[in-house]
């Protein structure tokens, strides 16, 4: 059996994939199993931000995964320890849970907020308010957090105390806010999953008042939209705002497993020893990966970022196909005039991967990308997006 046969007879069949097979890359370019040439627009979802196989980030690994795999949480570690202080300097948090995913960052967002509010309020205060078309991971909890009914099919009971209000109505979110015993808010400040949607600022503004003045925490997903992907380190960075709790993963190691919980201050201390754990969290090799990652998202990184996006904007904004543009930085959607599925399916066969988000074409390429490879895919899209398919 070939690969694709192995993998459709013995992987559970929970991927619609491709029919490629990627055996290799560097940088921004992969390669399948037919050595054909693809420029990477899809980062493994928004998680190889120096694109594949990157050297930095490469010699990091090698060493970490020669001095010290894995040990447990039991004992103290170099590159957890200072992963979490170059977290907290360059955000302004104060303390960092480390997990493997965004779900369980998630999970351990909602946990914090749900100790605080229980144990400052009483227990009637565990209700998390999500947005309508959110994404917040695939474990029962985070499903329920998930503001999309078409995830819930056939999984219910899910976990009580979600309730999904629509984004960008803040009128509709104060008063549910006020009939609601509130433990948390939770948002992207860019849906990813939900369609590439920005959220406005004087909304997230809006909800950042309420929850300031209600002493509700407010949690920023930021397993998406993190680690620069639009523009600045973190997303909220853009809305002038200070959450309470930061969630992170995709990106923050580079393409090794790596979640992260940023806490401020004020929820520094909600967790005693024994509240959370995980085994592989922190893990030595994923921190080392990530501290190499982190180290490199400065302003010029940052500023390099705005500049193709803005590159991005100005080539496909008004091309022929395109019904409009939303995003920010290097995670965008276009609304396509052609079906978005047929598109990508298409720019495949001319070596270009993209993503979908809902029935936009999602870009989320390396943001390291280099400017020629970026113009090249651009030409592709465009000349793509002109055909009748
Ligand atoms: C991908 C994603 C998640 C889930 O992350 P996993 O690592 O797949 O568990 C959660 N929130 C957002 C915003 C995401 O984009």
């Amino acid at each position: 059996m070939n690969i694709k046969e192995l993998d459709k007879k013995y992987v559970a069949s929970t991927y619609g994939r491709f029919d490629i097979e990627i055996v290799k890359g560097k940088g921004s370019l992969l390669y399948d199993e037919n050595g054909k040439e693809y420029i990477d627009l899809t980062s493994g979802i928004g998680v190889n931000i120096f694109g594949v196989c990157d050297e930095k980030i490469c010699e990091a690994i090698e060493n970490q995964a020669k001095t010290l795999t894995h040990i447990s949480n039991l004992f103290y570690t170099k590159p957890c320890a200072e992963l979490a202080r170059m977290l907290c300097e360059k955000t302004g948090m104060s303390k960092v849970f480390f997990s493997n995913s965004g779900a369980e960052a998630n999970e351990c967002a909602i946990k914090i907020a749900r100790k605080y509010a229980q144990s400052k309020k009483g227990k009637d205060y565990f209700n998390i308010i999500t947005l309508e078309n959110s994404f917040h991971g695939r474990t029962l909890t985070t499903l329920s957090a998930t503001g999309q009914e078409s995830f819930h099919t056939l999984y219910t009971p899910l976990t009580e105390g979600f309730i999904s209000t629509k984004a960008n109505d803040l009128d509709s979110f104060l008063s549910l806010a006020k009939n609601t015993k509130c433990a948390g808010i939770m948002l992207e400040t860019v849906q990813g999953e939900g369609g590439v949607n920005v959220l406005d600022f004087d909304f997230v503004k809006g909800v950042e008042k309420y929850a300031k003045e209600n002493d509700v925490i407010l949690i920023i997903d930021e397993v998406q939209t993190g680690n620069g992907r639009t523009g600045k380190l973190y997303s909220y960075m853009n809305y002038d705002i200070t959450p309470d709790v930061v969630s992170t993963a995709k990106g923050l190691a580079g393409g090794l497993p790596l979640g992260a919980t940023l806490m401020s201050q004020k929820v520094e201390d909600v967790f005693n020893f024994g509240d959370h754990g995980s085994t592989f969290g922190g893990n030595p090799v994923c921190c080392a990966s990530a501290l190499s990652v982190l180290s490199r998202i400065d302003d010029n990184l940052l500023q390099d970022v705005n500049k193709k996006s803005e590159y991005i904007f100005s080539q496909l904004e008004n091309a022929n196909g395109v019904e409009s543009i939303s995003g920010k930085g290097l995670m965008l959607g276009i609304k396509v005039k052609q079906d978005a599925k047929r598109t990508i399916k298409r720019l495949q066969e001319k070596g270009v991967l993209c993503l979908t988000a809902k029935d936009k074409v999602r870009l989320l390429p390396p943001l390291n990308i280099e400017f020629s490879l970026l113009q090249k895919a651009v030409e592709i899209i465009k000349d793509t997006l002109k055909e009748e398919l």
